[in-house]
């Protein structure tokens, strides 16, 4: 199961952005290395009330710059909205009152049957609680009154959303599907080959899986065996045969392309090997390293290269390490989706990839690295005192996210952190998936755990603390 989305749509200048920022903000404890990694904003996975993980998603800033009417950039955020979100939380402007696009769009959300939260902003004080008595007329259900700009209203307004969504699936997370099939999902921009890759993968071989319940256009799935091994190609259906809403969204970096890449283990991005590297190339690369997910680059359409001497692989490799410099642990092939040429290479890459998303390196080995590495180079000190890391573990697969146990977490900055990724990769490999690394506060022997702030809300449980080797110390 994928997260569940919780999509926010609403007219310009009511305040999405700013509520958007207020629910992600309240749970950002969690720091990853995600080095250079430009936020997205328009995308968040956030924990609702410490309860509900969900992906927060800004429909307003989906659409490009457009020549389009308010109306018509409404419309397609809510069938967006629509598609994709098991909540949508509908964003007005209390001060402004109903405008004639409010009530267009509540239309449409009242026909979709989809969970709506009416969400009244700008009402900054309890004097002003009766700004929000005309929304009631929009026609739906339920309806609360925030000041995102002041963090009015947030409780009431988690409590509203997690009722609203659907219950809690099992595995919302990768790590519980331990045994399954590898998992792939194949993105890109429109015509970039996605569809002829998929059917070409496919072959005679179609199988669908399943469909995922709960979805208004029901992602499909498609079996793949090659060789006794099973692959699971995530949301076929949406490269497939395109729907007609598919045409409208894609402009964009769909919502669709997020969710498969939620859905996977290893995601193929495709890009086109006449065009080059674009920044609708980069911000997907982004996603998928944001999300945690293994990476195979293709360079498409390269049956066009030869003959043209403009095309050189040396050159689209350059572009690559120079516009997707996030993702150069990923490989790139030159395939053709059209020809064929070069695809027997990409199942043994996606393997590749995933035996090394799914590997773990054992703790003492980890702790000698730990040793030699911070021996090599030592953090930076922090307000004169010393910055230690005491121990380090692998406290989860796919993708492998390390805990460094320290004295000082927050003393230990940007490029010390890279430092410790880059040397990670160096001494065991990682090729083609994105690493984490969260440094923890390390709780002395007896302590309770009342008091240790930096622990990674919701990996502190999975932390297995190994025995402490400077225990004897204290
Ligand atoms: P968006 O276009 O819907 O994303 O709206 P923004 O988040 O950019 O906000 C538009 C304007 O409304 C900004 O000037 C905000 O400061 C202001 N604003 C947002 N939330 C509130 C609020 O709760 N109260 C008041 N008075 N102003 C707000
Ligand atoms: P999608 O929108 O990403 O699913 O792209 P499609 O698979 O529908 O392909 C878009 C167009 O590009 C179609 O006309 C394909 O025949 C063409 N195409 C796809 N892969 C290749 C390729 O490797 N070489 C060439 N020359 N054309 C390709």
């Amino acid at each position: 199961m994928p997260l569940p989305v919780v999509a926010v749509v609403g007219r310009p200048n009511v305040g999405k952005s700013t509520l958007f920022n207020r629910m992600v903000g309240f749970a950002k404890a969690v720091v990853h290395d995600r080095p250079g990694v430009t936020r997205d904003r328009l995308y968040e996975e956030t924990t609702l009330m410490d309860q509900r993980r969900v992906l927060l998603v800004d429909t307003g800033g989906i659409e490009p710059h457009t020549k389009d009417d308010l109306l018509t950039s409404m419309r397609r955020q809510t069938m967006v909205a629509v598609e994709e979100a098991a909540v949508i939380l509908f964003v007005v402007d209390g001060k402004a009152g109903i405008v004639p696009a409010d009530e267009e769009v509540a239309d449409m959300l009242r026909r979709s049957g989809r969970p709506v939260v009416v969400v009244v902003n700008k009402v900054d004080g309890p004097d002003q609680e009766d700004l929000a008595s005309e929304f009631w007329s929009l026609g739906l259900q339920t309806l609360v009154t925030v000041s995102a700009a002041h963090g009015r209203g947030l409780f009431e307004l988690g409590d509203a959303v997690i009722a609203a969504l659907p219950p809690a699936g099992e595995g919302e997370s990768l790590e519980d599907d331990e045994d399954g099939p590898v998992r792939i999902a194949v993105v890109g921009r429109p015509n970039i080959g996605k569809s002829t890759l998929v059917n070409a993968l496919l072959g005679e071989e179609r199988h669908v899986v399943d469909d995922a319940p709960g979805t208004t256009m029901d992602p499909i799935d498609s079996k793949l065996v090659v060789d006794g091994k099973e692959y699971v190609l995530v949301d076929t259906a949406g490269v497939r045969k395109r729907a007609r809403i598919e045409d409208v969204v894609e402009r964009w970096v769909s919502l669709r392309s997020i969710r498969a890449i939620e859905r996977c283990h290893v995601t193929i991005l495709m890009i086109d090997g006449t065009e080059g590297v674009t920044d609708q190339d980069a911000k997907l690369a982004n996603l998928v390293i944001e999300r945690g997910r293994a990476l195979v680059i293709l360079v498409n359409k390269w049956d066009l290269a030869k003959g043209n001497p403009d095309l050189e692989a040396r050159d689209l490799t350059d572009q690559i390490a120079q516009h997707l410099p996030h993702a150069s642990f990923a490989t790139h092939l030159f395939v053709s989706a059209k020809s064929g040429r070069g695809l027997h290479r990409v199942l043994p890459a996606i393997d590749a990839a995933y035996a090394e998303f799914d590997k773990r390196v054992p703790t003492p080995v980890l702790n000698r690295f730990l040793i030699a590495a911070v021996n090599a180079h030592t953090p930076p000190q922090q307000y004169h005192h010393p910055v230690r890391i005491l121990y380090m573990a692998q406290t989860r697969v796919r993708p492998p996210t390390f805990a460094f146990f320290s004295n000082t977490p927050d003393g230990i900055g940007p490029a010390y952190r890279r430092y410790l990724s880059n040397r990670l990769r160096e001494e065991f490999g990682f090729a083609g998936t994105p690493l984490r690394l969260d440094f923890v506060r390390r709780r002395k022997s007896g302590e309770g755990r009342g008091d240790d702030d930096e622990a990674p809300v919701g990996r502190d449980e999975e932390v297995d603390l190994p025995p402490d080797p400077e225990a004897s110390e204290e």
